[in-house]
């Protein structure tokens, strides 16, 4: 009897406590793992020590967990992809994504657990993301009496090359787990104030296409250019004619960025080189748009060389490479407005608002294999307030993007949490 009545106040008390209660108590080690993960950043296709750090926090936590889960298209590169597995009873098995790796970034944010790797930076985020879903991870358990079914959670290497998430599927990542009946992430946002999320039904991200043009001439002296056909003053040509694509032949509705990020040509002031080679971003929405501008790229790119008097065996070569492209991100529209009403109840409703379509690019749209799946991403505010209202909040991917832990932290488990719990509570 007595031990029956201590049973059932411990019941009570537990059941009484809030998840942000939950959330505030476990906030100190969050911040903690947090700092260490900033501290310690790798790049894509390096994940090693980042994810043997998150396998075992949840092997800790009791998941049973798989590590270098992946398979690259090139043979030699490791994967270093991590999947948790939670098997919980009869129930839908939810898919929760964090990716892991850091950029080529020399951080310049002056914080004390800044990276101690030179050159490389947690500068979109990533490490918010594996603490959200370690913290989520823990919350979960913890309240396991509270939903049913099987919870994958997964650390995703090189997203931001747009390669992990094809590198797990082709593992056999739906085949050797259960499919998913859903598939959630979230990501942080460097303008967004921190303790708020926001969302958008439908496309939030574009497709990214990785696009080289080889324009090929016939070198010579720099002082007699009329016994040359001339790459470089092609590629110059070619660089503005590139955005009359956008800017003429595309609708105003419809939008396109065309970025010539990289050019090289030439070795000495006085030499005409024998080629010129151009490194393009393309971003789109609508797979229609994207297959008339990748069309558009190649014929004009072979004008202008024949305007300039290229011959045709020389013709520019273009180079698509499709292991780096990316689908545009779609939310399914059903399920991220079934997921933002929880975050809402969760976190209130004025902190959950309209979020924009962006022309940055995720991988995490494979997840949703065609579309077959219904998939969503929120976005996580990760700015300070004062610094976004005066217009000096860093972006991501910025040397100085320092998100305020506690609050985008704490807020990120709440929602993360409350999306896996409206999804497996089985009502
Ligand atoms: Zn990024
Ligand atoms: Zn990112």
């Amino acid at each position: 009897m007595r031990n029956l009545l201590i049973l059932s106040i411990l019941a009570t008390s537990a059941l009484g406590q809030t998840l942000d209660e939950r959330v505030r108590r476990e906030l100190p080690s969050l911040v903690e793992t947090y700092q260490k993960l900033h501290a310690a950043p790798e790049l894509s296709t390096q994940e090693k020590n980042t994810s043997e750090f998150l396998a075992s926090r949840l092997r800790d936590l009791g998941y049973e967990v798989t590590e270098r889960f992946g398979t690259y298209a090139e043979p030699d590169v490791t994967s270093y992809g991590v999947v948790a597995v939670m098997r919980n009873g009869a129930g839908p098995a939810v898919l929760v994504r964090t990716d892991m790796d850091a950029l080529p970034v020399a951080e310049h944010t002056g914080l004390p657990y800044a990276s101690a790797n030179a050159g490389v930076m947690h500068a979109c985020g990533h490490d918010v993301h594996m603490t959200a879903l370690l913290g989520t991870a823990k919350m979960l358990v913890d309240l396991k009496s509270q939903w049913r079914g099987t919870l994958i959670l997964i650390g995703q290497p090189s997203e931001e090359i747009a390669r992990g998430a094809a590198a797990m599927l082709r593992a056999g990542l739906y085949e050797k787990y259960p499919r998913p009946a859903y598939a959630i992430a979230i990501h942080d946002w460097a303008l967004l104030p921190a303790g708020k999320v926001s969302y958008r039904p439908g496309f939030i991200m574009a497709a990214s296409d990785a696009i080289d043009i080889t324009v090929r001439g016939q070198g010579g002296h720099g002082a007699t250019p009329e016994k040359t056909k001339d790459p470089i003053v092609v590629a110059a040509d070619l660089v503005l004619a590139l955005q009359r694509i956008v800017s003429r032949e595309t609708s105003a509705l419809d939008p396109v960025v065309l970025t010539v990020g990289s050019i090289h040509g030439g070795t000495k002031r006085n030499i005409i080189p024998d080629e010129v080679k151009l490194l393009l971003t393309l971003r789109t929405y609508k797979s229609e748009v994207r297959t008339r501008v990748i069309e558009a790229i190649e014929r004009t790119a072979k004008g202008v060389a024949t305007s300039a008097g290229i011959p045709a065996d020389l013709a520019p070569i273009i180079t698509i490479h499709p292991g780096e492209a990316t689908p545009a991100t779609y939310n399914d529209p059903a399920l991220v407005e079934r997921l933002a009403a929880a975050v809402r109840r969760e976190i209130g409703a004025s902190e959950v608002v309209d979020g924009d379509q962006v022309m940055v690019s995720e991988d995490f749209g494979r997840f949703s294999d065609g579309r077959k799946i219904p998939t969503a991403m929120l976005f996580l505010g990760a700015g300070d307030p004062q610094q976004i209202s005066a217009g000096t909040a860093p972006a991501l991917h910025s040397s100085k993007f320092a998100p305020p832990a506690e609050v985008t932290l704490r807020t990120g488990v709440r929602a993360l949490t409350s999306m896996v719990l409206e999804l497996m509570a089985g009502k």
